[in-house]
């Protein structure tokens, strides 16, 4: 009969990542052991850096926070951790999912900071659907969130934010801008710290880590977070590229490692991927031109502008490296794993 792999316990799952057979407690140790393999070769942090960790309630950033805070201990990074939420104002998803980041806050006892939409842009999301309708939402989203969590970081005096997106959600994206074509946005979100150009960097811990993994971890953890996806999201492309890649994954589970590792591998010749950094000159955030794009997607908003006129103008720069970009078809988070915890449609971290 087979055993664990790495003691003579009968197994109860396969772990993801390496296919072997693992009974509870040595794959919990495993998953734990393998981030901090991930972080400790990818040099993603400093000792006495303050990290914020972007907590949507959701399983990726739920076990992303477990996570750190057990290894800044057991290894003793000397990080201080805070967690950021954002609170886009979508009612009955967001509201619900914020109850689970305070019950985790709770358990591990990390400052939290929350952030709403309403207070840094004037508006909630469930605002701006019923005034653009039902489509375009996630650029919006996106393009307010990621700044939000900068805003965040900042307030906690943090350079540093950690997201949860795991290694599915990076081969996702290197799938999707490969598709497009879009290969300087392939190698920007492939990189192991990426926005350092407007002072808050952003690493992902598990970009190492299989989904299936994060899934289990946070289940036989039994960690308290909250699984039903937003109403606004659309996922269409983003859907079909996951989907093609779980129907790939189910003949070659290591395909998701060699999609990543071969994002790693792409080099951009420097005039493809130019890194134009100002300031935004109506709220201050690094930005690409004169108005940072949320700047721009608030103006079209407050003056009542047509969806489409306000989507248009956020993507007539040739090559976008505004901090905040928004995606050609959604925001940019890029599945679940920034604090949004939506598993929408983006091809940008
Ligand atoms: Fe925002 Fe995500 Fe919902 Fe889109 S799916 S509106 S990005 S929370």
């Amino acid at each position: 009969m087979a055993t664990c792999y790495a003691c003579p316990a009968t197994p109860s799952i396969k772990i993801a990542k390496t296919s072997d057979p693992a009974c509870v407690p040595c794959f919990l140790n495993w998953f734990e052991e393998d981030v901090h393999a991930t972080i400790t070769a990818t040099k993603i942090f400093s000792r006495g850096e303050k990290v914020a960790i972007g907590v949507s309630g959701g399983k990726d950033s739920t076990v992303l926070a477990h996570t750190l805070a057990i290894l800044n201990q057991r290894y003793d990074y000397g990080l201080e951790l805070f967690l950021v939420c954002i609170d886009e104002g979508i009612a009955g998803y967001r509201d619900h999912s914020i109850r689970e980041v305070h019950k985790n806050q709770s358990d591990l006892q990390l400052p939290l900071k929350i952030l709403s939409y309403k207070d840094l842009y004037g508006w909630t999301m469930d605002e701006i659907v019923a005034r653009i309708g039902p489509k375009n939402n996630c650029t919006f989203c996106g393009v307010f969130r990621r700044q939000a969590l900068d805003r965040g970081a900042e307030k906690c005096g943090a350079f540093k934010v950690a997201t949860g997106h795991n290694a599915d959600d990076v081969a996702e994206t290197v799938l999707m801008n490969l598709l497009r074509g879009d290969i300087a946005r392939l190698q920007r979100s492939s990189t192991q710290v990426s926005g350092s150009e407007g002072g808050i960097t952003r690493v992902k811990p598990f970009r190492y880590s299989y989904q299936k993994d994060v899934v289990f971890y946070a289940h036989f953890k039994k960690l308290n977070y909250f699984s039903v996806e937003c109403s606004y999201s659309p996922n269409a492309y983003r859907g079909l590229v996951r989907n093609h890649l779980k129907a790939i994954e189910r003949v070659s589970p290591r395909v998701i490692m060699e999609i990543v590792r071969s994002g790693e591998a792409v080099v951009v010749p420097q005039s493809e991927a130019p890194l134009i950094r100002r300031k935004c000159i109506q709220c201050n955030y690094t930005s690409s031109q004169e108005l940072c794009q949320a700047c721009r997607l608030l103006s079209g908003l407050n003056i009542g502008e047509s969806t489409h006129d306000i989507v248009k103008s956020t993507k007539k720069a040739p090559v976008s490296t505004d901090s905040s970009a928004a995606t050609s078809n959604g925001c940019g988070s890029g599945g679940g794993g920034d604090g949004c915890g939506c598993n929408n449609n983006s091809v940008d971290f």
